[in-house]
């Protein structure tokens, strides 16, 4: 049963800021964290401690015009900012034992891939999103994401806090958090039982490993061929899982695929192709644990393709599994 969140552990309200290319994309770190603004809640959800950091990016100096027009961020504070690894490092002591709290799934994904870049190791379980709760409680309905800044106004909270910092975001979410808490203890069974679901169905996608890699190729159906897409790794142990349904394009140039870890069970994978600057094709990939259901729905949009003649499918492409002992020569005429 999920509990309260600022009974029990400690919690620590987690917001990024983050700047990005405007020429150019490391595909390895699309998103640059610039900014960690956290607080730490006490058992009576009051604010007991901040941590608030500007960061120097290593990849992307100049701040993005757009960025630095939200958050208010300058060039001058990012020069005088400090290294990534060194405020990581202080902000895992700072949430020591507490649970992570973020407004939204997005600073989640772009962490654990900052995270990854200077090789250092995430100790944190996925976050509890904060707006996915407040939508769910309030409004019945999970994935309608309300900005921060309306949210307190739809409870009629005035605040003096400025919006779009990190620290100041974080503090933000602090004042929704006893409101949340009071519609959690509300919450009949059933409804706690979805809640419950689409929470696990979150955390799987939360622990998604991500990947993406720039290529040589001009058309996406030279990509698809690309001996990386034959690799499909388990986002849990990193081994490789086999597939049992290859990658195919599920509609809308979004490709997806199922393998199975000896470990881990159903894996599901999902890719889609971009363009870099210079017309070459990058692969994005995501790989996340997948429930009987999820691997159900693959295999009948898998089902539905293969029904489509193959003259018909036009740019819909398919990747094309090399037969098992012998080498592997298939002539792909799509
Ligand atoms: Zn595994």
């Amino acid at each position: 049963m999920f509990d309260r969140l600022t009974k029990g552990e400690p919690v620590v309200i987690l917001d990024l800021e983050w700047n990005q290319g405007s020429y150019y994309t490391n595909p390895k770190i699309p998103h640059e964290i610039i900014e960690i603004g956290a607080c730490r809640i006490d058992a009576e959800g009051r604010i007991a401690a901040r941590f608030s950091r500007i960061l120097k990016p290593r990849i992307y100096r100049q701040i993005d015009r757009h960025i630095q027009k939200v958050t208010g961020i300058t060039q001058e504070e990012l020069d005088q900012g400090e290294r990534f690894a060194d405020a990581w490092q202080d902000f895992i002591r700072f949430t020591e034992g507490a649970r992570l709290v973020t407004w939204g799934r997005d600073d989640f994904p772009v962490l654990k891939r900052n995270v990854e870049f200077i090789q250092a190791d995430m100790p944190f379980e996925p976050p509890v999103d904060a707006q996915l709760l407040f939508g769910y409680l309030f409004y019945k309905d999970s994935s309608r994401q309300f900005n921060l800044h309306s949210a307190l106004e739809e409870m009629q909270i005035t605040s003096e806090i400025p919006a779009h910092r990190a620290i100041y975001d974080a503090e933000a979410t602090a004042l929704l958090l006893p409101l949340i808490d009071e519609k959690l203890g509300q919450l009949e069974a059933d409804e706690m039982a979805v809640l419950e679901t689409i929470l696990d169905k979150e955390r799987r996608i939360a622990l998604a490993k991500v990947v993406s890699f720039p290529t040589t190729y001009i058309s996406f159906t030279e990509a698809i061929m690309d001996r990386r897409v034959t690799h499909f790794y388990c986002p849990v142990c990193g081994s490789r899982a086999n597939f049992s349904v290859p990658w195919f394009d599920a509609g809308k140039e979004k490709y997806e695929a199922v393998a199975r870890c000896h470990s881990h069970g159903y894996i599901q994978g999902n890719m889609h192709f971009k363009k870099s600057t210079k017309g070459r094709v990058v692969i994005s990939q995501r790989f996340s644990q997948a429930s009987e259901e999820q691997v159900k729905s693959v295999k009948n949009k898998y089902h539905a393709f293969k029904m489509i003649p193959e003259n018909k499918r036009h740019h819909r492409l398919e990747m094309h599994l090399p037969s098992s002992g012998r080498k592997n020569k298939a002539s792909n005429p799509g």
